[in-house]
């Protein structure tokens, strides 16, 4: 009998995904590429979790592990960003729609954002689901999300090598990006890298950002706290309703 490919869920960083790990049954530890990858059960769906660590290349690197060696045909990344968009706040939750890099620029050989050789500059999120995420998240909101009053936002993430910390680069990245036509809810640094990879393997990519700072002159004292207290709780509400409903 052939076992059923299991669900990948990927975070960044250590806090996001604690938790995850002990909400893992039957937890078994694989060492691999330099990572742990955590191979288990959750609600009776197999579930493999991964920290790809920071980055775009550190990202597309666990993805393919997640794919090639561990058989993953639906990835979930969850995980913080930094909030662009208009009344994206600290303590709000992004879901994903589409994605995109935006440090790639091989003009003018290729337009400005697009992936060579790829025609696109967007990949877009699976539309299953991205669907059951959005109402994981909405649950999790409803339950007493990490701030009174956060909301759920639904849109473009920008993903890049760059911690985003400041009022004048983040206005003029996402100034850039929408003179190309991008609305950038948030900003972070593995999203987009995971869903390209997705995209070649044809799985099934969606991603949750719960907005740990606003990605300007207090990012870096914003981030570290917000990780540490609310991230990783959070990550573990929504990855729980997302499971119970595949
Ligand atoms: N100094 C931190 C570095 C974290 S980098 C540390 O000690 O670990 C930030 C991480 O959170 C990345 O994984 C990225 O995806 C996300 N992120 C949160 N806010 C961000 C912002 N303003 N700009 C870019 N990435 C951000």
């Amino acid at each position: 009998m052939t076992r059923p490919a299991p669900l990948a869920v990927l975070s960044a960083l250590a806090e996001e995904q604690q938790g995850l790990v002990g909400a893992l049954l039957d937890a078994q530890c694989v060492r691999y590429a330099g990572r742990d990858f955590w191979v288990g059960r959750m609600h009776g769906v197999p579930v493999v979790l991964a920290l790809s660590r920071i980055g775009k290349v550190a990202a597309a690197t666990t993805t393919a592990a997640l794919i090639e060696r561990f058989g993953a045909q639906r990835m979930v990344f969850t995980g913080v960003a930094g909030g662009v968009g208009d009344g994206v706040e600290v303590g709000d939750v992004v879901v994903g729609t589409g994605f995109v890099q935006h440090d790639m620029d091989a003009s003018p050989l290729f337009p400005r954002y697009q992936i060579p050789l790829t025609g696109q500059s967007v990949f877009a999120g699976d539309a299953d689901l991205t669907a059951r995420l959005m109402d994981a998240a909405q649950l999790a909101l409803v339950d007493g999300g990490p701030r009174g009053g956060a909301r759920l936002h639904t849109g473009l993430i920008a993903s890049g090598d760059r911690f985003v910390s400041g009022v004048q680069e983040a206005a003029a990245l996402v100034a850039a990006l929408r003179s190309a036509g991008h609305m950038p809810l948030a900003v972070e640094m593995e999203g987009a890298a995971v869903a390209q990879v997705c995209a070649d393997h044809g799985v099934a990519f969606a991603a949750v950002r719960t907005i740990s700072d606003r990605a300007d002159d207090t990012a870096h004292v914003d981030f570290p706290r917000f990780v540490r207290e609310v991230a990783s709780l959070y990550a573990v509400k929504i990855v729980d309703g997302l499971v119970k409903s595949l």
